[in-house]
């Protein structure tokens, strides 16, 4: 039997990774794993029981007692906290605000990381996207993709998905985001070891999606 095509796309926010993810796992029959929905629905059942989300240690002990799951549709996907379908609630600003604080700390990516390697592990192949599936969490991954576009394009494309009019805000927001990503002590973001580097600044999302089957067919 052939090793399992795990294709891992990694970015910053607003880079298009969810768009292009799950059209990529779409057009490839493959499953997908939303890692950043992950994170979020941690965040969302730590603020629902006022973890105080300045303390990491209470973070790691609370996120302990979690439940999360997952759905691996492309054209369905899934996800609960503690038995409650948090789908809308994980996008809500206060969710989004407070999503870096828990993403930093040590034992909650432990954690969140373990899940995602047995969700790749029951699949045949998958596509994961998130800000460390390269670099750490599937570093053997057979397509390793590194999407970023222009910060005005990112913010605009953001500020669209929320119905936003100010995306000189966004930006703003996306940078404080992409800056706390990129220089936490553990797994930062950044482009991992044999990543090919997608720019979707001046491509439509068919584009985007036709680049990466494209490469995901040559390693096959
Ligand atoms: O991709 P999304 O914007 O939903 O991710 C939300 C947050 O989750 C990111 O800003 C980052 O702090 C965290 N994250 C992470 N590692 C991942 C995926 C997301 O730290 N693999």
């Amino acid at each position: 039997m052939s090793k399992p095509m795990v294709v891992a796309i990694d970015g910053p926010s607003g880079s298009g990774k969810s768009s292009t993810s799950r059209g990529v796992a779409d057009r490839l029959h493959l499953a997908y794993l939303d890692t950043g929905a992950m994170y979020r629905a941690m965040t969302w059942a730590l603020l629902r029981q006022g973890v105080d989300l300045d303390d990491p240690d209470a973070i790691a002990a609370a996120a302990v007692g979690v439940r999360l799951t997952s759905g691996t549709d492309p054209l369905d996907p899934t996800i609960h906290a503690d038995g409650a379908d948090v789908a809308g609630p994980i996008r809500s600003d206060d969710v989004t605000a407070s999503v870096s604080l828990v993403a930093a700390v040590p034992g909650v990516r432990e954690m969140l990381v373990g899940m995602q390697r047995e969700t790749i592990g029951n699949h045949e192949g998958i596509v994961v996207e998130g800000r460390d599936i390269g670099s750490t969490v599937a570093p053997d991954a057979r397509v390793k993709i590194y999407l970023v576009a222009d910060p005005s394009a990112r913010a605009a494309r953001r500020a669209a998905e929320n119905g936003s009019v100010d995306s000189a805000a966004t930006q703003q927001a996306l940078a404080r985001r992409d800056e706390f990503d990129s220089t936490r002590s553990v797994s930062p973001l950044t482009k991992p070891d044999g990543a090919i580097v997608v720019d979707s600044t001046h491509l439509t999302l068919n584009e985007v999606i036709d680049t990466i089957v494209g490469l995901v067919d040559a390693a096959r």
